[in-house]
């Protein structure tokens, strides 16, 4: 049996911010497992630039990032396995991995960091009718393709779904030379962040057409078309107004789900509306001993994000590890009006570094908004937003001063409201 003090799960950019947080937090032993041949997650694929603008204050590109951080650890002589994949956790902080070295390879560790990232919906997810023939890509797959394995997916692409990858690959794609014929997205609105749009489609030319979506894929062998239809309020394809497209492949960016098996089978709690573990300020999830960052808890926008999450699981790991951590004593993170959801879930002051981060998604674009964060009529932050919209992720800073004289078990509530017209003046 393999022993650390803390074992992390996925080595990408969440998972090595969080080894290398816990080693500097104190735990010894620190054992990164990753299924890939190398670190850095998703990363390597993403030759595009606009990572780190947050952390490291430039505009690096995916690889870029990723071989900062790898380095770190590497410098930090943080134990990794890589082609190591972990098939199994349990309650009493046992995992079993799987190699080619080492075959079944059990595991005890004092703390676990779920760090596994997401994976995207695939076509049966999205349930698009037609035949099955070669040519359906999700939009990580032609990334991967197109930028590390250095093959094109075809010649003529459609894209469904405006998510980000989807419209960061039709700027790609028409770069390497495909004609990408438009974006077809479902909803009134990009799926998207905003600077995509602008960045990948419009300035290259690319149609976005929104409320559309596929109804049939054609071809047996290779996909020779896709019929595309505009849809009604409720999302259904309006009869008759079908348009065939003639394409040799298909591109799905229809969305992104936390890679959650794992946590699942060993009873931790899960969000319904993230897909991803219920958490507080350590990132700690409901089974005491397990910790998760990254996309794993929700999908960010920026890895920034991620980095910062996989700080705070990898300090609240190697505390939990050494017997450190406070009990938890939670307030409890409400949406209030116009919020879809906040991670982290809950706070207990006491282990709040001096500022904590609380990251949330509103449910309806609004512009000229206040979000305020509060616990009864006590204004605990504030902030002023020109626009919000779904896709863009918001982030609200919260003082842990601010924090120390409310009861446990008291609520907090964030809602984000229209600035009235007086103050907006
Ligand atoms: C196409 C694309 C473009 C992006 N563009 C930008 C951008 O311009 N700017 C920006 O800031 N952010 C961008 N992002 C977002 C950012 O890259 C991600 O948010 C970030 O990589 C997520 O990090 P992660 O560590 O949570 O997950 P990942 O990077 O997905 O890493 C998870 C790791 O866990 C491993 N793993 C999973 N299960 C197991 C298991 N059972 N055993 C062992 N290992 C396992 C996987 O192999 C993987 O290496 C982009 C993301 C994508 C996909």
């Amino acid at each position: 049996m393999k022993r650390a003090d803390v074992v992390i799960i996925g080595g990408g950019p969440a998972g090595m911010a969080a080894a290398l947080s816990a080693r500097a937090h104190g735990a010894e032993k620190v054992l990164l497992l990753e299924r890939d041949n190398t670190l850095g997650g998703i990363l390597p694929q993403c030759i595009h630039d606009g990572f780190g603008t947050l952390i490291m204050k430039e505009r690096l590109t995916g690889p870029e990032y990723a071989e900062h951080f790898a380095r770190l650890v590497q410098q930090d002589d943080i134990e990794c396995l890589p082609e190591t994949m972990v098939l199994e956790i349990n309650k009493d902080l046992s995992l079993t991995a799987v190699n080619a070295r080492d075959g079944m390879l059990p595991i005890q560790a004092g703390a676990i960091v779920l760090a596994m990232g997401c994976r995207e919906r695939t076509r049966s997810q999205i349930m698009i009718p037609g035949s099955r023939p070669a040519g359906v890509y999700t939009a990580g797959t032609a990334q991967r393709l197109v930028n590390i394995e250095g093959l094109l997916p075809g010649r003529r692409a459609v894209i469904l779904g405006s998510g980000d990858i989807g419209m960061i690959m039709a700027r790609r794609l028409t770069l390497e030379g495909l004609e990408v014929e438009g974006v077809y997205e479902i909803l009134p609105r990009p799926g998207g962040l905003t600077r995509n749009v602008v960045q990948c489609l419009e300035d290259y030319n690319i149609p976005l057409h929104l409320q559309h979506t596929v109804t049939a894929v054609h071809g047996r062998k290779r996909v020779e078309g896709v019929t595309v239809c505009p849809v009604d309020e409720q999302r259904n394809p309006l009869p008759g107004q079908e348009r065939y497209i003639d394409c040799d492949c298909l591109i799905l960016s229809a969305g992104l789900i936390p890679e959650n098996e794992l946590s699942e089978q060993a009873g931790v709690k899960m969000d319904p509306f993230t897909r991803g573990p219920i958490v507080d300020e350590s990132f700690a999830a409901s089974v005491p001993g397990i910790f998760a960052c990254g996309n794993v808890v929700t999908v960010y926008d920026l890895v920034d994000y991620v980095t910062q999450s996989g700080e705070a699981a990898g300090k609240g790991a190697a505390l939990f590890a050494r017997g450190k951590l406070p009990p938890p004593e939670p307030l409890t993170c409400r949406p209030g009006e116009n919020c879809a959801f906040i991670v982290p879930h809950a706070l207990t002051p006491e282990r709040c570094s001096e500022q904590v981060n609380l990251y949330l998604r509103v449910k309806e674009t609004m512009k000229s908004v206040r979000i305020t964060v509060k616990s009864g009529s006590q204004v605990l932050a504030s902030k002023r937003e020109k626009i919000v919209k779904p896709p863009e992720m918001a982030v609200v800073k919260i003082t842990a001063d601010k924090l120390r004289n409310l009861s446990p078990g008291t609520d907090i509530t964030i809602d984000i409201r229209p600035v009235p017209e007086k103050e907006a003046k």
